[in-house]
């Protein structure tokens, strides 16, 4: 089990992040969102030991995790983390990066295993290629596969999938995270992206002013976000009378007490997003068809 216990950290003068406390058991994957700045790339370099930490701890079972004053090498080989910046070899291939923790000793295990992460990252096609000729999104796929190699007990993930294009980002996501249910790694993922957390996170937790505001199931914090901002992570919402619905929350209707004035109509696929003005404040609200820019519409609240 990962447990950051009290942790406060600052760079210079100004705290970054106060008393931040959580676990994180083995096998789980814990989200962490929050606006940037907020601290979430932070608090995975301080999990991972790359800063000293002055006030609290952070422990993996029975091994505090300290920083480069008690490590001449920065890091442990049970945790593997995935920067924003991917730190990859240019000028080797995709295969000799991905191998690059795995034992030379063992040729013929290494590829296998080189293989088989290929394959979980889909750049198979790829493998004798140098990594200074990938696109962003290949270059991050190869930083993941590199961290899996040698199924590290935590994987930290910084903003994974964001430099990877939609088209293969949903086959990516969930041949990433049933790799990691499969091995009980278990796994802290920085994220802004909703899609990250719904159908994959056990837990949630959010970052703001320097600490955590909110910390539970993502089906309890969606279903109650409590704060705009909170809110504004999942879906376009409303603010009607002090209470937050999301858009598809709001259902027009022939006639009701809430009166609005249609502003825009945005297609939204398979429904569209009708902005309103509703007591001089923009509301949101889910629709079969667009709608007439200055009509009046009457909306209810569909529970
Ligand atoms: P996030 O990942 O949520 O965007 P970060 O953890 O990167 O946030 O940054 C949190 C705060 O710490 C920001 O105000 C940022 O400017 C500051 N910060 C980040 N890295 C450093 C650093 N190496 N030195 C000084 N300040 C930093
Ligand atoms: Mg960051």
């Amino acid at each position: 089990m990962l447990q950051v216990k009290n942790v406060s950290f600052a760079y210079t003068k100004t705290k970054v992040l106060a008393k931040i406390s959580f676990d994180v058991l083995k096998g789980e994957t814990l989200a962490v969102i929050g606006e940037s700045g907020s601290g979430k790339s932070t608090l995975l370099k301080l999990i991972y030991g790359e800063y000293d930490i002055k006030e609290g701890e952070v422990w993996w079972n029975n091994k505090q995790i300290l920083g480069p004053a008690f490590n001449l090498v920065v890091g442990y080989d049970f945790i593997k983390y995935v920067t924003q910046e991917f730190d990859l070899m240019p000028y080797t291939t995709v295969e000799e990066n991905i191998g690059k923790y795995l034992s030379r000793f063992y040729p013929k295990q290494r590829q296998k295993r080189t293989d088989e992460l290929l394959k979980v990252v889909e750049l198979d096609a790829f493998a004798k290629t140098k990594v200074k000729n990938l696109s962003g999104g290949q270059k991050q796929r190869v930083a993941l596969a590199r961290a899996l190699a040698k199924e590290p007990e935590i994987l930290l993930l910084d903003e994974p999938f964001s430099h990877i294009d939609n088209f293969k980002k949903q086959s990516l996501r969930r041949s990433i995270f049933s790799y990691l249910r499969e091995k009980g790694i278990s796994c802290v993922v920085a994220t802004h992206d909703k899609n990250d957390v719904l159908g994959f996170a056990h837990k949630m937790m959010v970052l703001h002013n320097k600490e955590i505001i909110i910390k539970d199931t993502p089906q309890k914090i969606y279903n109650n976000p409590k704060l705009p901002l909170v809110a504004s992570f999942f879906e376009e919402f409303s603010v009607v009378d002090d209470k937050i619905y999301y858009a598809h929350q709001l259902k027009i209707v022939e006639q009701s007490n809430f009166k609005a004035i249609v502003t825009t109509s945005y297609f939204n696929g398979k429904d569209w997003l009708i902005e309103a003005k509703y007591k001089s404040e923009s509301i949101f609200i889910t629709h079969l068809t667009s709608l007439k820019t200055g009509g009046t519409i009457y909306f209810e609240i569909d529970r």
